[in-house]
This record gives structure tokens, C-alpha cells and sequence, in this order.
């Protein structure tokens, strides 16, 4: 079985790999959360990358192990933006060409940074899957190395170095709740966790309706769902046309998988602005509405809240704060 080829030893080698591109992040208490959740709450700041990302990880490790040859040719990828960043910034750091394939969903603020990265951008289509098929063409055609958003193995040992660095600061955690859309995130993080720490629970979560992984774990099978509009953009997406690692991967981790509604994670974001004094995007703030909407069951055991990234138009961010104020008594 192919999927078995990816152990632990894959994440120690990414964490060497991507050293002198990627610095760690910090992780912080939160105050109000442990109240709210009647134990220690952290949050992982992955939001505090040069591109407000966690994405930089896996990118940097697929792109590090290319060849020369590879390298030469260039890199191309289809992403819902923060993916797409995270491969514009790493090419541009190596001097390597990157071609950038986006659906016209994508929110201008992401499609702009690509650029500004030194990204050649290819707008084309509605949905993830038809930027994929634009993608899978040029690496056809033009000999480029398509980088995988998440169901890769190189990506996914360099998302689970976040793993890695929690260990380290928090030794003794005991759950970890993490934003789910292709699933390469947790994989990555649930590899390096549960190794060390196999009594730990892995937590993903993300926005109701086009919740494709956490619905296709349900059923057994990879499905396919219609994209919708949500605060939580980065998270749209299906699983790929032929899903080889995360699957079956998220399926092996994950304790439960968790949906938040759009209410819930436009609180998450207010919350973060409010307590924290920070911006996190919908995808992020997924974890934070798991905590506030006591949709987590919390235990005595610490908890960690992936905070996966910071990008987000002003006007999403002014929308969700408005929607957090309409229904919540405290002004935001
Ligand atoms: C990509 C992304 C996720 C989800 O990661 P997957 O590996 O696709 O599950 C979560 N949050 C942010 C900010 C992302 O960019």
C-alpha cells in the first residue's frame, strides 16, 4: 500500500529540509479560551509566516527534494490561494519559475499577493478541480512539476513539522484541533503527534455544507460536492480525482471530525480581534468557533488550536465582524 511509504522519519528529514526557509512560530496561551473551555488553550500562530500561511511548510519540503532538472523547468499548482502563495514565495526564495492555476473564486486579495510573490498567475474556471485540470495540461505540455495542495507526501511530512514543534513546546498536550479541507494539514500533524503521543486527540473541523472530507469519511468513500461561498474560503475544494495518502490518512487519525457554521466562524474571527488583537481568516477561526460553540468536548488535558493563516480580504473581515455583532450581546 503506497500510503504506507510515509513514517515519522519523513517529518524529522522535512523539518531539516525546510530549516533555512521556514522559521518556527510561536505558540501562546489564550486566557479567554481556557475559560471558556475549562482547560489550557494554545494557539498555534501559523498566521505569523512571511506569507500568513502554514502552507509555506509542505511547499518548501516538495520543492527542496525537485532535482536540478526539475527545478529548471519550473513548478505550477491549482490552489484556493494560500497553497498558491506558499509556492510562488518558495520558487521566487530558490530562483525557480512558478505558474500559479486559480479558480475565479478566489479572493482578490490572495490572487494580488500571488503575484506580488513573483507568481505567473493562470485565472481559469469555477472550482478547484478545473484549475487542477488547467495545471495537469501545463505539466503535460510544458514539462512543469505540479505541487500538490495537500496529497503528496512531501507536502504533508513538511505540514507535520507544525507537529514537531508542538511536541516540543507542550509535551504533555492532549488534543489538537485542526482546520480540515484536503486533509494534508492534519495527516501531517496527526503523523508527528500520534507517534509520539499515541493517547492524544486529533480534532478536525471545518465549515457545514461543502465539508468534503469530513462527508466522504462518513460515507467511505471520496466524494465529490458543489463549492459554495463561505467565510472559511480556504478550506473549498475536493479531494482530488484520485486521492492516494490523505483519505486514508485523516481517516487513521482523526478522532472525530467537527462542522461550524458561518455565525460560528464569523464569532471566531471577532473573538480573535476582540481577545487576541489579531486577524485570522475563516479557516482558522474554525478552530476557535469549535471551542466557543462548545462543539469540542473538552478533558483536563491541554488543547491546541492550529490557527492556520491570516489571509483574508478587509471587506470578508468587516463582514464577519458585523455578522458576530448582530448576534452576539457584547459589542464587537
Ligand atoms: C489549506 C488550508 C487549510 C486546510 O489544509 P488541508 O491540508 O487542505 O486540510 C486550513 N487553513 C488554511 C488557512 C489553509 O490555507
Amino acid at each position: 500500500m503506497e500510503r504506507l511509504s510515509l513514517d515519522i522519519s519523513d517529518v524529522w528529514l522535512a523539518r531539516k529540509r525546510i530549516a533555512s526557509l521556514i522559521k518556527k512560530t510561536p505558540l501562546v496561551k489564550s486566557t479567554e479560551l481556557s475559560r471558556c473551555a475549562g482547560c489550557p488553550v494554545y494557539l498555534k500562530m501559523e498566521t505569523q509566516h512571511e506569507i500568513h500561511a502554514f502552507k509555506v511548510r509542505g511547499a518548501a519540503n516538495k520543492i527542496l527534494s525537485l532535482n536540478q532538472k526539475e527545478r529548471a523547468r519550473g513548478v505550477t499548482t491549482f490552489s484556493t490561494g494560500n497553497h498558491g502563495m506558499a509556492v510562488a514565495w518558495v520558487a521566487s526564495r530558490l530562483g525557480i519559475p512558478a505558474v500559479i492555476c486559480v479558480s475565479r473564486r478566489v479572493p482578490a486579495a490572495k490572487t494580488e499577493a500571488i503575484q506580488r510573490l513573483g507568481g505567473r498567475l493562470h485565472i481559469h474556471g469555477e472550482s478547484q478541480d478545473e484549475a487542477e485540470a488547467e495545471c495537469v495540461r501545463l505539466e503535460r505540455e510544458e514539462g512543469l512539476t505540479v505541487i500538490s495542495p495537500f496529497d503528496d507526501p512531501w507536502v504533508i511530512a513538511g505540514q507535520g513539522t507544525i507537529g514537531l514543534e508542538l511536541l516540543e513546546d507542550l509535551p504533555e498536550l492532549g488534543s489538537v484541533i485542526i482546520p480540515l479541507s484536503g486533509g494534508g494539514l492534519l495527516s501531517g500533524i496527526g503523523l508527528a503527534v500520534k507517534t509520539n503521543r499515541p493517547t492524544s486527540r486529533i480534532i478536525g473541523v471545518s465549515m457545514e455544507g461543502p465539508a468534503v472530507m469530513h462527508y466522504s469519511l462518513k460515507k467511505g468513500k471520496t466524494l465529490v460536492m458543489p463549492e459554495r461561498t463561505t467565510l472559511a474560503d480556504s478550506l473549498l475544494g475536493g479531494l482530488g480525482t484520485d486521492n492516494r495518502y490523505t483519505f486514508h490518512m485523516v481517516g487513521d487519525l482523526a478522532d472525530q471530525t467537527l462542522l461550524v457554521s458561518e455565525r460560528e466562524i464569523a464569532e471566531g474571527i471577532a473573538f480573535m480581534l476582540n481577545h487576541h488583537r489579531t486577524v485570522v481568516e475563516g479557516a482558522a477561526a474554525t478552530t476557535i468557533a469549535a471551542i466557543l460553540s462548545r462543539k469540542f468536548k473538552p478533558d483536563p488535558q491541554p488543547v491546541v488550536l492550529i490557527l492556520s493563516g491570516a489571509n483574508l480580504d478587509p471587506s470578508t473581515l468587516f463582514q464577519a465582524v458585523r455578522m458576530a455583532a448582530n448576534h452576539t450581546k457584547d459589542p464587537v
